[in-house]
């Protein structure tokens, strides 16, 4: 295992679950992501109620929730991507507080192309792997090119809660992407063309 410590930064649908599995497989790190740990564990009683009823309606999950998540896996981890976290500024204060981060590497890709990645996203049902209906479709339709499972989409990537999901983006992961510039550490990445041209110019920005 190597120990890149990589942030990933982007809005909904930038691609960071895609170019997260290829970082992850390039340089052996773990793959440390909110999103699927909460999926995981939707349903799970907290003081704050389940993180689905928050998920599904595309607003965040409370951060002692979240925050307990990211410090169990840095524990395990040498090297990581973080993928979904930090998306406020009390998260990224609270994660600085706990590793240091060697690159902050920030996705962009412009809203309208966000919907229609979101929309059209399909995930693996047992494995997890990510296709899209246009952009990246299975051998087989609803089929799992991976595993065979059945492709579904996710509760939260209906057209009215991803436009939500990007305004909980503006408001609060905008300041965090602005953050990271202004302590000189974030590297921009343009997200759109292929996910191999994506992870060409993420690879450049890591080796270089
Ligand atoms: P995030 O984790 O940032 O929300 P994902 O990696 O899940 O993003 O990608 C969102 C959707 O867009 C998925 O359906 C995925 O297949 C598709 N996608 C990812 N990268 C690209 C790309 N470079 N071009 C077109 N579609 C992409
Ligand atoms: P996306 O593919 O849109 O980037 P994720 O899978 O990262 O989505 O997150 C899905 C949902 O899980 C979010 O809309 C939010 O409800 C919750 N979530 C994930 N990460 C966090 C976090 N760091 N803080 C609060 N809520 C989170
Ligand atoms: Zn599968």
């Amino acid at each position: 295992m190597s120990d890149h410590r990589i942030l990933l930064l982007g809005p909904p649908g930038a691609g960071k679950g895609t170019q997260s599995t290829r970082l992850t497989d390039e340089y052996d790190l773990d793959h440390i992501t909110t999103g699927d740990a909460l999926r995981a564990n939707k349903e799970m009683e907290t003081e704050y109620g389940t993180p689905g009823e928050y998920m599904d309606a595309g607003e965040l999950v409370p951060d002692p929730v979240v925050n307990e998540i990211v410090v169990t896996a840095l524990e395990d981890a040498d090297g990581f991507v973080l993928d979904g976290y930090p998306r406020n500024i009390e998260q990224a204060e609270y994660l600085s507080e706990q590793t240091d981060l060697d690159v902050v590497v920030f996705l962009d890709v412009p809203g309208e192309e966000l919907v229609d990645r979101l929309t059209g996203r399909r995930v693996c049902d047992d494995c997890g792997a990510t296709y899209h209906v246009r952009f990246d479709p299975p051998e087989e339709e609803g089929v799992c090119d991976e595993c065979g499972g059945e492709l579904v989409q996710r509760e939260d990537d209906t057209e009215d809660t991803v436009r939500e999901r990007l305004r909980v983006y503006r408001e609060n992961t905008e300041p965090v992407v602005e953050h990271y510039r202004e302590k000189g550490s974030l590297v921009e990445v343009d997200g759109e063309g292929s996910p191999d041209e994506v992870f060409d110019r993420i690879r450049d920005v890591i080796e270089g």
